[in-house]
């Protein structure tokens, strides 16, 4: 039987729920992020905002320049998590298979539920109606064999969007749409599939395999699978969280090393304590370095255990950090962030032989301690690192990814 995925994106979630919130802003250009006296960058904005060229991701200060008639909003997390739970909520209706990718954006496999609801488009046209009416917001969705395409779909009719792919129109709608949408093509990888003479994904689709495994590797053959609209996996429940992060984007550039490993040490602590709130251990750090030319470089590396330790996490990040080349430029940015989750349950077998210089056991019950003292006395009750220097800093930034 052919699969029937959804999936779901909400139209300038952050903004839109801020003009829901709050009528007046209704119709007006508002702009979600950072400061936009400081040098963080936009989160969303409102499609009245789009339209002077504001964008997300876009420094704040420019969005500023562009459009200083704009709404600035400050990004309201918890706010916009709890009309996150809500929308989540609705798709669990239909399916439990649901896999959300962030808080406003969520794959539906309808393959089964059609049997109950009726056919995968009017369950698809419902959501888009029960989030209108119920929750005040609007919502994009695609419908198609698979995530790939689904999610390609929700993307083209935005807003209110509302796109099928079937096997039939496939090869029609990938036909002249650009290499960047597939996914894995990110700026790099199109300019080599450029130099190739590839700017559409049909032109891609009448390459050689060979071509483009010599030019790419393995990743050649995916984006090749992907031009002829094929892709397996399955829509994955229970990874609601992918990853936990956080960074900082400072008031002025630094080279100050010392400054920047206390900022470091500041964020696995504020990463730790996520990853305890949320119950999961994560088996790969990344840290995130931006420097005042806007060039982004990541590091990566792999525990032996899954961790929630900031311990364990700062001693990485620091070793990562001491490898990334210190060119001449100044850091704007740094993050850190715990992603490759194991449930907890299950990574409790095998623990308490460590030889750090305190027993596991000891490590989890001071965490406890200093958790539960934050909770009821606030963040600053105890401090490591540089915490004091870095909230004096704007645009710091929460990735958690949450349904
Ligand atoms: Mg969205």
């Amino acid at each position: 039987m052919e699969r029937k995925i959804l999936h779901m994106d909400m139209d300038a979630f952050f903004a839109s729920v801020e003009q829901h919130d709050n009528p007046s802003f209704r119709g007006k250009p508002v702009i979600v992020g950072a400061d936009p006296r400081g040098r963080g960058v936009v989160s969303t904005c409102s499609y009245e905002a789009r339209k002077y060229g504001v964008h997300s991701a876009q420094p704040i200060k420019e969005a500023y320049r562009l459009c200083p008639q704009g709404i600035f909003l400050p990004v309201r997390g918890g706010r916009y998590t709890e009309v996150s739970r809500s929308i989540m909520h609705l798709l669990a209706e239909y399916t439990p298979l649901i896999e959300p990718l962030s808080l406003d954006e969520a794959f539906l496999d309808l393959t089964a539920s059609q049997q109950i609801f009726g056919l995968a488009e009017s369950i698809g046209k419902r959501i888009i109606e029960e989030i209108q009416n119920k929750l005040g917001l609007s919502a994009s969705v695609g419908i198609a064999p698979n995530k790939f395409l689904a999610k390609l779909a929700s993307d083209l009719q935005k807003p209110h969007g509302f796109v099928v792919i079937t096997p039939e129109n496939v090869h029609e709608i990938l036909e002249r749409l650009g290499v960047e949408k597939l996914w894995g093509v990110g700026p790099k990888t199109a300019e080599t599939l450029h130099g190739l003479g590839i700017g559409t994904i049909g032109e891609l689709r009448q390459t050689s395999p060979q071509v483009l495994a010599d030019s790419l590797g393995e990743l050649g053959l995916q984006l090749y699978e992907l031009a002829y609209g094929h892709d397996e996996r399955p829509v994955t429940p229970n990874e609601s969280v992918k990853s936990i992060g956080h960074e900082i984007t400072f008031q002025v550039d630094t080279e100050d090393h010392q400054f920047l490993v206390g900022v470091l040490l500041w964020l696995c602590d504020q990463v730790a304590r996520r990853l305890r709130q949320n119950d999961v251990k994560g088996r790969v750090i990344t840290i995130k370095l931006r420097d005042s030319n806007f060039k982004t470089l990541t590091k990566r590396s792999t525990f032996d255990e899954p961790t929630d330790f900031e311990e364990a996490i700062y001693h990485e990040a620091l070793k990562l950090f001491e490898r990334i080349p210190k060119a001449a430029c100044k850091v704007r940015l740094i993050g850190v962030s715990v992603s490759d989750f194991e449930n907890k349950s299950r990574a409790q077998l095998g623990l308490f032989e460590t030889e750090s210089p305190l027993p596991e056991k000891d490590l989890t019950k001071l965490h406890q301690t200093i958790d539960k003292l934050r909770d009821r006395f606030g963040e600053r009750i105890i401090t490591k690192g540089t915490i004091l220097q870095v909230q004096n800093q704007v645009g710091e930034k929460n990735e958690r990814h949450e349904p």
